[in-house]
């Protein structure tokens, strides 16, 4: 009646939004940890939540150098490493197709001055004694393997186990696999606090509450904040990385170059463009310039053609990283059935095994690999 009259119907009552079914697990932060878990949890038979409070990958993992070597990895990590390129490698029969561009090449750590020798022999006897084939070589042998390298070099260890990935595919090559593996994927949905009861978890969102019986908190530089919703003190430090991209270049780079410092990260990828993923304690979110020119000094000091190369874009990212640089990597102290994954540094080449192990944890099997449970980790931060 009241349309014929031209006054517009008073609009029916919003329905309330039925609540969401609980989950069987939800997962807290989508970067490669929490993607990883979440998809192996819902090829094991669970109901899984994803939720982020952005994109996809939109943290570290798709901003970061993309590197697959086992050099940088700690020795105890060397196994997760190896079984983590594996998996970016294959990434497609795994994840229903998606890949990340990932590329297997040999690895050089180079050493310029005596200092560097020595910490490249300490660490190369440390990789070699826990199974990674790293070879110390002369700078000679080095450019054989890398023309592009400069004569500079004293001493390179190599390892032909190393590769790298295009990391800013990374959502992409995981949103495809997460849906069809029927995990449910929240983005844009940050999760303000967790309120823990007798059936489970009940998240905080802007846009309503999630329940599950399963928590696995995955949020990689915050994961210390999310350790805190459920009274956990995770002892974790937070660091600054950069990386600096170049305009295209003709081809130049045939391996992964790292420095023996661990200051610089430097890789070639197909299209192009030069990555430099550079260290230095000053490099925070507004480096100074001369930061930035002494890393890009140093890159092209190592390939002299990278001195005709135009610096196109840079970018900081955080990195998590626990008070002994090994992961957080099984249950929450104190909680049953919360979980914890993350806080390791080169967490991208191994991130896929771990949320593999964690998956397997949780679905009650016997993981692949030990896990790095919290508990080891001091309560209170040694200064
Ligand atoms: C500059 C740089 C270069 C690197 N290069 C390499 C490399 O070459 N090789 C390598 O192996 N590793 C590299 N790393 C390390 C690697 O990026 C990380 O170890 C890895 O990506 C961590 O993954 P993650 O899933 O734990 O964290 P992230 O990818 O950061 O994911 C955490 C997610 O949690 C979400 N989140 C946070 N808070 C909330 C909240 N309240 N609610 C919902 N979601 C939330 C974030 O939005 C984010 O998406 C690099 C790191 C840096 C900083």
């Amino acid at each position: 009646m009241s349309a014929s009259l031209g006054i517009p119907a008073p609009s029916a009552p919003t329905p309330r939004r039925a609540p969401e079914p609980g989950f069987d697990a939800a997962v807290v932060g989508a970067g490669v940890m929490g993607c990883s878990v979440a998809l192996h949890l819902a090829y094991g038979g669970m109901r899984v939540a994803l939720l982020d409070r952005g994109p996809l990958c939109g943290g570290a993992t798709g901003a970061d150098a993309g590197l697959l070597g086992v050099q940088a990895s700690p020795p105890v990590l060397l196994p997760y490493a190896r079984r983590g390129q594996e998996m970016w490698l294959h990434m497609a029969a795994w994840a229903g197709g998606g890949h990340v561009q990932a590329v297997a090449c040999p690895g050089l750590s180079l050493a310029f001055t005596e200092r560097d020798a020595v910490l490249l022999q300490e660490s190369a006897q440390l990789q070699r004694q826990a199974g990674a084939p790293v070879m110390l070589i002369s700078g000679g042998r080095a450019m054989e393997i890398e023309p592009g390298l400069t004569d500079k070099v004293l001493l390179a260890a190599h390892c032909p186990a190393a590769g790298f990935a295009s990391a800013h595919l990374t959502g992409r090559a995981f949103r495809s696999a997460l849906l069809t593996a029927g995990v449910e994927v929240f983005e844009d949905r940050p999760v303000s606090a967790v309120d823990q009861h007798r059936a489970g978890f009940t998240l905080a969102t802007p846009t309503g509450a999630v329940h599950a019986r399963r928590l696995v908190l995955a949020g990689g530089a915050r994961l210390g904040e999310m350790a805190g919703w459920l009274g956990f003190h995770l002892p974790i430090r937070v660091r600054s990385r950069r990386i600096l991209v170049t305009d295209r270049m003709r081809p130049m780079m045939r391996t992964v170059l790292s420095m023996a410092t661990e200051q610089l990260h430097l890789a070639q990828h197909g299209n192009g463009t030069a990555m430099i993923d550079s260290f230095w304690p000053e490099m925070g979110e507004r480096p100074r310039d001369e930061t930035l020119r002494e890393a890009v000094r140093l890159a092209a000091f190592a390939i002299p053609m990278l001195r005709a190369a135009r610096l196109l874009r840079t970018w900081p990212v955080l990195e998590a990283e626990t008070v002994d640089a090994l992961p957080a990597l099984g249950p929450v102290p104190g909680v049953p059935g919360a979980w914890i994954i993350g806080g390791v540094p080169a967490g991208y080449a191994s991130g896929p095994c771990f949320g593999m192990l964690l998956a397997q944890a949780m679905l009650g099997l016997e993981p692949e690999l030990p896990l790095f449970p919290v508990d080891r980790l001091p309560a209170r931060e040694i200064a």
